[in-house]
């Protein structure tokens, strides 16, 4: 009988010990799994996510919106001349100003709305459910918000951003290509007319 129970007890305290072992390990994993996802499909400067993610994102958005028959609208931004602040104040500052406009953008939307770095200063904000004077409001807003922003950059510097916007709406005939086509082609207006403003295309 002693025997026995030094047995069961030995047993018991080996199994509870590989338990114990194997749960460290698999949360441990689950980390790592979490960190790479992260690193896969975020953009380490501004935070946001990625071209490639957004862009999937987007093609899921997209077919929510024919299935469930909802509006969906897209927002084309990019930072007026940009390459002043470079020039300017340096690279870093650069760098620092497509963070705060990625900053404005995460607060100044709802929180499924999807926002991602989809160029070097330019962002690709997608907006499910929205039709295209809503979607022509939340750009209006983002645009006064930076225009009215001072960055106060590490090097000590006041710098005043404003950005141009590109306004497209899904149509039943539009694949993401068209759409975005349409929204750059907005954007491209914005610039030539003056930037520091919203157009859009219907
Ligand atoms: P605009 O869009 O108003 O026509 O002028 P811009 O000066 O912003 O545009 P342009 O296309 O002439 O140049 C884009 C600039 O954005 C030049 C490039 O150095 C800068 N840029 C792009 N990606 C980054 C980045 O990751 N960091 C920094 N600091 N600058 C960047
Ligand atoms: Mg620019
Ligand atoms: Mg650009």
């Amino acid at each position: 009988v002693y025997i026995l129970i030094s047995a069961i007890a030995l047993i018991t305290l080996l199994l509870s010990v590989i338990f114990y072992i194997g749960k460290h390990f698999i949360t441990a994993l689950d980390e790592s799994e979490k960190k790479l996802v992260k690193l896969a499909t975020t953009d380490p400067l501004s935070g946001l996510l990625n071209r490639r993610e957004g862009i999937r994102r987007f093609q899921v958005e997209i077919s929510r919106s024919f299935r469930e028959k909802l509006p969906l609208s897209i927002l084309l931004i990019d930072i007026d001349f940009l390459k002043r602040v470079n020039d300017n104040f340096g690279h870093q500052t650069g760098d620092e100003a497509i963070g705060m406009v990625a900053d404005t953008l995460v607060t100044t939307l709802r929180d499924y709305d999807i926002v991602c770095r989809y160029g070097g200063e330019e962002y690709l904000v997608i907006l499910p459910a929205t039709g295209l004077a809503k979607a022509l409001e939340a750009a209006e807003r983002i645009r006064k918000v930076v225009e009215d922003e001072v960055i106060q950059s590490r090097t000590g510097d006041q710098i005043n951003l404003t950005v141009s916007c590109g306004v497209a709406s899904l149509q039943t005939t539009d694949s993401l290509d068209s759409l975005v086509y349409r929204a750059d082609n907005a954007l491209y207006i914005a610039k030539e007319e003056g930037r520091n403003q919203v157009q859009s295309l219907e």
